[in-house]
Formats: structure tokens, C-alpha cells, sequence
């Protein structure tokens, strides 16, 4: 849960800071362009944000109460 929610919320925040940085964010004098290109791949390596959500979902089936007392 907490990879995916990072590698997403990472996604997130570098595509606003190109988007911040307009056409300067998407050049490479910037260091923006390079974070938005490494930010990519964690939605892919130590396992795609898809094969973690069902993995997410087949614990919530299995687990599912115990997790919903975790949450709170
Ligand atoms: C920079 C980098 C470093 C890496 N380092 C390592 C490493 O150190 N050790 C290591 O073992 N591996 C490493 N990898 C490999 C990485 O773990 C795999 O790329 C990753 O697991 C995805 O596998 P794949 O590329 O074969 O994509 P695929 O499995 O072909 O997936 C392609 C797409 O299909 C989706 N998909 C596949 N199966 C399902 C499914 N059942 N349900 C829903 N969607 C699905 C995926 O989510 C993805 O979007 C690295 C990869 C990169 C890019």
C-alpha cells in the first residue's frame, strides 16, 4: 500500500513541478526533466503499481477486517 501510494504521489508532484516550470520544466537545462523521467520507473520496478494493487486487494479479501482495525 505504502509503495504505490508513494510511487503515485511521486508521479504526481513531478508532472505539477514540470507543469509549474512550463517549457522550461520539460528541457534539460533543468533538473526538473530528470526528476520527472526517474519518477516514472517506481510505478514499474519492485513491482508495477498494478501487480501491487492486487496484491492490495487479494489481502483486503483475505484479511479484510484485521486490515479495516488496522486503518482505524
Ligand atoms: C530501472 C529498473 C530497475 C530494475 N531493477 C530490478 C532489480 O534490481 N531486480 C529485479 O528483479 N528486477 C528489476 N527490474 C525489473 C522490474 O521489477 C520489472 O520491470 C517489473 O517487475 C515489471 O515487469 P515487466 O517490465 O516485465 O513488465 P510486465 O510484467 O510485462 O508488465 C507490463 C504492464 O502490464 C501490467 N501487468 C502485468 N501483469 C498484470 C496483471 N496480472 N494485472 C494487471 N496488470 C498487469 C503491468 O502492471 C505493466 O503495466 C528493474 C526495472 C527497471 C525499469
Amino acid at each position: 500500500m505504502v509503495k504505490v501510494h508513494a510511487a503515485e504521489t511521486l508521479g504526481r508532484v513531478a508532472d505539477r513541478a514540470v507543469q509549474i516550470y512550463g517549457g522550461m520544466g520539460y528541457c534539460k537545462d533543468l533538473p526538473i526533466e530528470r526528476l520527472y523521467r526517474d519518477a516514472r520507473v517506481f510505478r514499474i520496478y519492485d513491482g508495477t503499481s498494478e501487480i501491487h494493487r492486487g496484491v492490495v486487494a487479494r489481502g483486503v479479501l483475505k484479511h479484510g477486517a484485521a486490515l479495516a482495525d488496522l486503518a482505524g
